[in-house]
């Protein structure tokens, strides 16, 4: 075929640059202008972004609850999936309280919130963490049409599990049952394809909108804060994930990098590891060779309770905003904000901007001021794309060592670059 077309993750690379730099264009030649903000902000780049986001968002419950149920039923045994679920589960709290980790290490050594004297005037009420019994309890829905309504994830998982156990154990029913799940799959999945296709310019419309509107001098004041978060999730990254991966599975973390570029891409532009679900989703099972049955399972987990980006980004501000207060915090208190940090990040929803609202959490169980927040809500939005990018890659690189683990892994089609091209 057409041996010259750019490649679709070219495609959204060069939508996403070209929309950083026609925004960055757009605020230094006409920074007040009502034009450029009518016709171009709030007009045309506003509405192609949101309806990009939803349209990816439209796929996501839909997405899960088919290949789950296809996932699920093609187990040979069903009996694994405790076993599948304790590793993913444990593999991403052990990545996440790495991350904290060494956030809160790289914080205290760097000090960035050390001799800074900033004003906030916000006042936050900490969030009251759920008690463990009832966030079990919550994992199962009275009504799966809520869950599917209200997009709960967990719920959703708990109910695909269940139906595609049942599915596998019926005999025939089960199976005609399977064969239009199969069906329904391969057409979701044709839509995902069809939705990156659109990305570059949806990613361009959110890139140009969002640098066009960002005034940076906010962040100049916080540079350290936000180079040092910046600097950790970079290196959870591209130094924590594939020492990971190269250990636990033998797997090579450059194939595996360039291939998450996509899905990087895509946590960055929407800021949410939700509505970037299809396409980790897509790119672990079609091109990393996670086999389905686990690949459905824990993509949509990961994208709901792993969130390491987050956690690094709590981690740093925690220590960031005892800093500025002069708050002392003793090691009790670093290790109760890893704890903490790290259950939060997993009842962070993956949506734009829910790490700072858990963070109150965090800050209240050490004892910090609340309204710290208000000091760095002013840099987070690019911060928040940032590690939805590093939470996505997590995901990701979790399901390639369960995979490997439970030998659900294609080695193949992990090290064949081109795995699935010919599809887009
Ligand atoms: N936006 C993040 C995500 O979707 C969550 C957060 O840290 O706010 O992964």
């Amino acid at each position: 075929e057409n041996k010259k077309k750019l490649s679709l993750t070219s495609r959204i690379v060069i939508g996403m640059v070209a929309g950083i730099v026609l925004g960055i264009l757009l605020k230094a030649l006409f920074p007040d202008s009502t034009i450029v903000e009518g016709y171009l902000t709030k007009g045309i780049f506003y509405v192609v972004g949101q309806i990009f986001i939803a349209s990816l968002q439209m796929l996501v419950v839909p997405l899960v609850f088919v290949s789950l149920v296809v996932g699920t039923c093609s187990l040979s045994d069903p009996s694994k999936l405790g076993r599948l679920g304790g590793k993913a589960v444990g593999l991403y709290l052990i990545t996440t309280a790495i991350a904290i980790t060494f956030a809160i290490a790289m914080a205290v050594l760097v000090q960035p919130g050390t001799g800074l004297e900033l004003a906030t005037d916000a006042t936050y009420e900490p969030t009251q963490a759920p008690s463990l019994a009832q966030v079990i309890i919550d994992l199962f829905p009275t009504n799966p049409f809520n869950a599917f309504a209200n997009g709960n994830m967990l719920q959703i998982i708990v109910f695909a599990l269940l139906f595609g156990i049942s599915m596998a154990l019926v005999g025939k029913a089960g199976d005609r049952v399977k064969t239009l799940f199969d069906d329904f799959n391969e057409v979701i999945m044709k839509l995902v394809i069809i939705l990156m296709n659109i990305a570059p310019y949806g990613v361009f419309a959110l890139m140009a909108k969002l640098f066009a509107e960002t005034s940076f001098e906010t962040i100049f004041s916080l540079g350290k804060y936000f180079l040092l978060v910046l600097f950790v999730l970079i290196a959870h990254a591209l130094i924590t994930y594939p020492v990971i991966l190269k250990g636990l599975s033998g797997m090579n973390p450059r194939i595996f990098l360039r291939k998450m570029r996509e899905v990087q891409i895509f946590g960055f532009s929407t800021a949410s590891s939700n509505a970037t679900m299809p396409v980790t989703l897509e790119t672990v099972t079609k091109r990393l060779g996670v086999h389905n049955s686990v690949g459905s399972f824990t993509v949509p987990l990961g994208a709901t309770i792993n969130m390491d980006g987050t956690a690094i980004m709590q981690g740093v501000a925690t220590v960031f905003i005892a800093q500025v207060y002069l708050v002392d915090l003793s090691i009790a208190d670093y290790l109760m904000v890893v704890l903490t940090a790290t259950l939060a990040s997993v009842g962070t929803a993956g949506v734009p901007g829910v790490g700072m609202i858990m963070l109150a959490m965090v800050l209240g169980q050490v004892g910090l001021p609340v309204e710290g927040i208000g000091l760095i809500i002013g840099v987070d939005r690019l911060l928040d794309m940032t590690r939805t990018a590093v939470n996505v890659t997590g995901d990701a690189m979790v399901s390639v060592v369960v995979a490997k683990s439970e030998g659900a892994l294609d080695e193949d089609v992990f090290n064949d670059a081109k795995a699935d091209l010919k599809e887009r």
